[in-house]
């Protein structure tokens, strides 16, 4: 019989490209299974994710087939993001005992691999694991919500300068929990309740991490603090693994890629400061100027992403801006290689919203870092990249992120010139540009297979374990 090894992604299109790249990993190590991802429905993003699939699929077949899930029927159409993605895990579920028993017929399933689901018994003779794609401070919390949930009475949202203590983390401020579950009356944060739970049924958790990066999160959580109600799954760092830029459908053309790498190519070595803001980064018009105002008088090289509507973006930089900034300057509508970008010689900075696969991207070319978290767990992984990994500087002094982060304010350009320029010109930027290299040749470290790279045999083990 076949053995293979099922991945299911959550219903959102970064979670389906992060099982493709995990099971591409998996089979560069072992050539004997096979890999068999589940597309559940995903209302928020079908025709992105199917055109994924179908742009990668010719390439990885036979050896990564996909098994689609039947189509599911939201109960209303005016749910929230949060709320669709919620009410399409729960409606997948149903399905996927029967996918996995059906696919049991011609193959033996090793293990089954999940992202965010609270259901961890989907079958009782299959090894289930989790695959967490964000830090390991952020796992850290979520393990440690149920606890932090006993303590308090009120939402976080409600007392957002209070400090909380959560193990293996510095103290933090409650609006630096996960956006999720800053609310507890929301249905989501039920859901992420629910899922730290859970978490203790599965058989371990896979996290894109790596030992040296997050010592003091990794270590809490393997001892087991952060879970003081039920015991702490075995947690395998495999960090760091990135996504190759060509292997992104993010819509990125091939005429703005050689653009913006025939650009770098010009531009003295580590003198670009690169700004991009992820999937979901978009600035009001005030704050779009501020940062253009900002960059124009630090005097630095500068690639930039702008997500605003690209007709709107233009309009609302300062008059002249482009053209007067157009020797040291590139701004790219939407999408560019970023992966890509993060690796050119080029590049030596990066101001970030601290999306996890942006600064896996940046860790692992050892590009320091300008912390701006806007949305998602991005606040809580800012702090661990500012105190924990030291790789970065914080774009918000003071408590700003109360005001300035959740978009009630601007981050002035005197801020931005300021930032900017130390990063790449001051001694703060020398010293993270230091340590973001050692971390370079510490997530290569991690992978090394002649010298027991953690990460190279902590997925060594995992292949123990599935007796692979
Ligand atoms: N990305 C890219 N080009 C862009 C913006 C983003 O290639 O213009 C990629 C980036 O390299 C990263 C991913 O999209 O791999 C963004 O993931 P992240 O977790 O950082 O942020 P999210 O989009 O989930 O907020």
């Amino acid at each position: 019989m076949k053995k293979t090894i099922a991945l299911y992604p959550g219903p959102a299109f970064h979670h389906m490209i992060s099982m493709v790249e995990l099971g591409k990993l998996i089979l560069q190590h072992r050539s004997d299974v096979s890999i068999t991802i589940l597309v559940p429905s995903m209302p928020l993003e079908e025709s992105k994710t199917c055109s994924y699939i179908n742009s990668i699929s010719h390439r990885l077949n036979p050896i990564i087939s996909f098994y689609y899930l039947p189509a599911i029927q939201m109960p209303s159409e005016t749910l929230s993001r949060a709320d669709i993605a919620i009410e399409s895990i729960k409606l997948n579920s149903s399905n996927v005992f029967q996918a996995l028993e059906n696919i049991s017929l011609t193959s033996k399933i090793l293990s089954f691999i999940i992202t965010s689901t609270t259901s961890f018994s989907y079958h009782p003779n299959i090894p289930t694991y989790t695959y967490f794609n964000s830090c390991a401070s952020t796992l850290a919390a979520i393990l440690y919500l149920p606890t932090l949930h006993n303590q308090i009475t009120s939402s976080f949202k409600d007392h957002p300068s209070s400090l909380l203590f959560i193990p293996g983390l510095p103290p933090v401020k409650s609006s630096f929990m996960p956006e999720p579950v800053l609310d507890r009356q929301k249905p989501i944060y039920d859901f992420f309740l629910n899922y730290s739970t859970s978490l203790s049924k599965s058989n371990g958790i896979i996290i894109n991490t790596f030992d040296f990066l997050e010592q003091q999160a990794i270590k809490a959580i393997v001892n087991g603090d952060c879970v003081t109600n039920g015991t702490t799954p075995p947690l395998h760092c495999i960090g760091p693994l990135i996504v190759d830029a060509k292997d992104r459908a993010g819509g990125v053309s091939d005429d703005v890629s050689s653009d913006c790498l025939t650009w770098l190519d010009s531009q003295p070595s580590g003198s670009v400061v690169f700004l991009c803001f992820g999937s979901r980064g978009t600035f009001s018009a005030p704050q779009l100027k501020e940062i253009a105002i900002g960059l124009e008088r630090s005097n630095q090289r500068f690639l930039w992403v702008v997500r605003n509507p690209s007709n709107a973006a233009e309009a609302e930089l300062p008059e002249g801006f482009l053209e007067r900034t157009k020797e040291r300057g590139l701004v790219v509508k939407s999408w560019a290689p970023q992966s890509t970008i993060l690796g050119h010689e080029s590049v030596g900075g990066f101001v970030t919203h601290c999306g996890w696969s942006s600064v896996v991207e940046a860790v692992t070319y050892g590009v320091p870092m300008i912390a701006w978290p806007l949305y998602a767990e991005q606040f809580l992984n800012s702090v661990a990249l500012v105190q924990e990994m030291k790789v970065a500087m914080p774009m918000f002094l003071n408590g700003e992120e109360e005001t300035i982060g959740n978009g009630e304010g601007v981050v002035s350009a005197e801020r931005v010139e300021e930032r900017v320029r130390e990063l790449m010109m001051g001694s703060e930027g020398k010293a993270l540009r230091e340590r973001s290299l050692e971390m370079r040749m510490m997530a290569a470290t991690a992978w090394n297979n002649n010298d027991g790279g953690s990460s190279f045999t902590a997925f060594s083990n995992l292949f123990d374990l599935w007796q692979i």
